[in-house]
């Protein structure tokens, strides 16, 4: 049954170009008419109604419900039916392997989370990441068949956010500095093997930025550049509704990018971005200023951190507002060379001290870009909350087999 999707890459094929444009639209505006789709998609009436009747015969679409009158004939509405696949989405986190399922609307069904032990081996985590899309396809909708077997079969695949950076080419992670020990290894085929299902892979920063623009739809449209903030530091680039990877997967691996001549940083070097606003950055500025990070994970320690800022710790809302400015000044350069409107900032980093991050960052903003231009720079919350990585990974999935770009390169 799967087989009928896939074609070489490892990528779902579920229809030509067209089909995608069209598929991609619906989705994308939450219930649109066929004279509106029409019109976005520049394809003539003719085409579009046979493109609707084929999405619809394959259960993709539905018809539901009617556009308000405009004075004429009232129009039908076509949406997607979310359940007619989902996908998986796992994020392999230095500290956890979180996973969900996700419809074709973007929603979480279900989800899943690990601890990954401090010094795991690469087996080790396939392992687990192997396990986490079993309990997740078993969750599934069609998880059972009249036999009571258990199958996926409406599961599409599996997208691995991984931390940067990635070979895209050869599906491995490359000595990622958040994974230390870990040399080059082909993550995205051992999961697929393991786990029995295609396995698409990006990075962080990039796979979230791709479930921020799926679930967000008219609000995630056009241009922007997505933060992600969590155990390190990356960018996702979205520009004119496309996510522009670069040519290695690593386009927006901004976390090692200098930023002046103090810190150490985990990679080795000094002044990186990290060495001054990721979690360990913060956290360690914190111990080394006398105060209590008691021996608890990384990822604890500074949720105790930005708990305490919000609730109005002097000390510790300076510490936050300190790693917020250096990431605030990196963005003015990133804002001015893509010149782009919008700054979306997400990731488990924003949990409790987001606004005070949000805050600074959009003071140095503007501050820092609007002498340069005439537009201001909005800076948004993400839609997606902590679970950023996972859904963005999901997202990949889906991306991957209706994305206009992709489906161009899959020959539809
Ligand atoms: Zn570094």
């Amino acid at each position: 049954m799967r087989q009928e999707f896939w074609q070489g890459t490892n990528l779902p094929r579920v229809g030509g170009f067209n089909r995608a444009v069209v598929l991609d639209a619906i989705r994308a505006n939450g219930g649109v008419s066929r004279v509106e789709l029409a019109r976005r998609t520049g394809l003539t009436a003719q085409t579009m109604s046979n493109i609707v009747r084929a999405l619809m015969a394959d259960g993709l679409v539905t018809e539901d419900g009617h556009a308000p009158s405009t004075g004429g004939k009232r129009r039908v509405m076509l949406r997607v039916v979310p359940d007619a696949y989902q996908s998986v989405g796992l994020h392999l986190d230095p500290e956890r392997i979180t996973g969900v399922l996700l419809d074709l609307d973007g929603r979480v069904r279900a989800r899943s989370t690990r601890r990954v032990a401090a010094g795991a081996s690469p087996d080790a985590v396939v392992g687990a990441l192997a396990r986490t899309v079993g309990h997740l396809v078993r969750r599934s909708t069609a998880a059972s068949t009249e036999d009571g077997e258990v199958e996926g079969g409406r599961v599409l695949g599996v997208g691995l956010a991984v931390p940067g950076p990635v070979d895209d080419a050869h599906r491995r992670v490359f000595s990622p500095p958040n994974l230390p020990g870990w040399p080059e290894v082909p993550l995205a085929d051992l999961v697929e093997e393991r786990a029995g299902l295609p396995v698409v892979m990006d990075n962080d920063a990039t796979a979230a930025a791709i479930g921020e623009r799926w679930s967000g739809g008219a609000e995630r449209s056009g241009s922007f550049v997505y933060v992600y903030l969590g155990s390190g530091v990356g960018l996702g680039v979205v520009l004119g509704d496309q996510v522009y990877r670069g040519l290695s997967g690593n386009a927006g691996e901004v976390g090692h990018l200098p930023t002046g001549t103090g810190k150490e940083c985990a990679c080795g070097k000094r002044g990186c971005l990290e060495a001054y606003c990721s979690m360990r950055a913060v956290v360690a500025e914190w111990t080394a200023a006398g105060g209590a990070a008691g021996g608890a994970a990384i990822s604890d320690a500074y949720q105790r951190i930005c708990r305490d800022a919000a609730r109005g710790d002097v000390a510790a809302a300076r510490l936050l507002r300190q790693a917020a400015s250096r990431l605030g000044q990196a963005l003015a350069t990133v804002v001015s060379v893509l010149d782009v409107d919008r700054v979306v900032l997400g990731g488990p980093a924003l949990r409790h001290g987001g606004e005070i991050i949000r805050e600074r960052v959009r003071r140095q903003l503007l501050g820092q870009v609007r002498a340069a231009r005439a537009r201001p720079v909005e800076v948004h919350s993400a839609l997606i909350g902590e679970d950023a990585g996972a859904v963005g990974a999901a997202s990949l999935v889906l991306d991957h087999a209706y994305s206009p770009r992709l489906a161009t390169l899959l020959g539809g």
